[in-house]
């Protein structure tokens, strides 16, 4: 596949998804995340193995990458999603996988695609429910359609906080390669995944646009020039 498409995270979600995305023959992705490979990383981040404890993680996750699946080209950056590298990176891509793990980060990240109207899939898990949501900007809902306000910094736990196994991010993670394979190829319907692991339920539904979405609807903030509604 052509697209090139950028994994923002390479974590618990973002692993997984990446390796995905390159079996199924993507044949860009660009791998986005500052962080370095840590011990506890290594239960779910399947990317990483101990020889890579200290590593960046962009650059390990290329290398397995590289050995398993040459067609794959990869590029690395190292950086944390800010103001002031979205609008550059984010316009490289034709599409964008959301493999951060704070709320508020994937807030930030869903403003800017929306914005830019670039195409992306959100994720989260914690504990024992996940959720994916394809997002085409302006004509399906968002990730604020679904939350209209942001909750404050650090209320809701990360995976790392909250627990989780490894397993079920890793189903997680592929379920949003899958839903971004479908994006990239504009095979709809895009419907808003939920998964909870403990009922062992899994469903999708249609979400309803918010009309007044400060994101994508009439209560749009910035709409001339990219405004993130919240801090990286
Ligand atoms: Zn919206």
């Amino acid at each position: 596949m052509k697209k090139r498409i950028l994994v923002v995270g390479v974590g618990g979600l973002g692993c997984p998804a990446s390796l995905a995305l390159a079996e199924a023959g993507v044949e860009n992705l660009g791998l986005m995340d500052p962080d370095k490979v840590e011990p506890s990383n290594l239960h779910r981040q399947i990317l990483y193995s101990e020889k890579d404890l200290g590593r960046l993680k962009v650059e390990a996750a290329a290398d397995y990458l590289k050995n398993h699946y040459s067609r794959c080209k990869t590029a690395l950056i190292p950086e944390a999603l800010g103001a002031q590298n979205a609008e550059k990176i984010l316009s490289e891509y034709d599409l964008v996988i959301d493999g951060l793990d704070r709320l508020e980060k994937k807030f930030f990240l869903n403003d800017w695609c929306v914005n830019l109207g670039k195409p992306y899939v959100h994720a989260g898990v914690v504990k024992f429910e996940g959720q994916v949501l394809p997002v085409l900007p302006g004509k399906t809902a968002c990730l604020r359609c679904l939350i209209p306000k942001i909750p404050p910094p650090f209320a809701m736990p990360t995976c790392q906080e909250a627990g989780v196994l490894g397993s079920f991010s890793q189903a997680i993670g592929y379920l949003q390669a899958h839903e971004a394979l479908r994006l990239a190829e504009g095979q709809g319907p895009f419907r808003l995944w939920k998964v909870d692991a403990q009922k062992r339920e899994a469903r999708s539904i249609t979400p309803q646009r918010n009309p007044n979405c400060e994101a994508c609807g009439k209560g749009k903030v910035g709409a001339e020039t990219p405004q993130p509604l919240c801090a990286s």
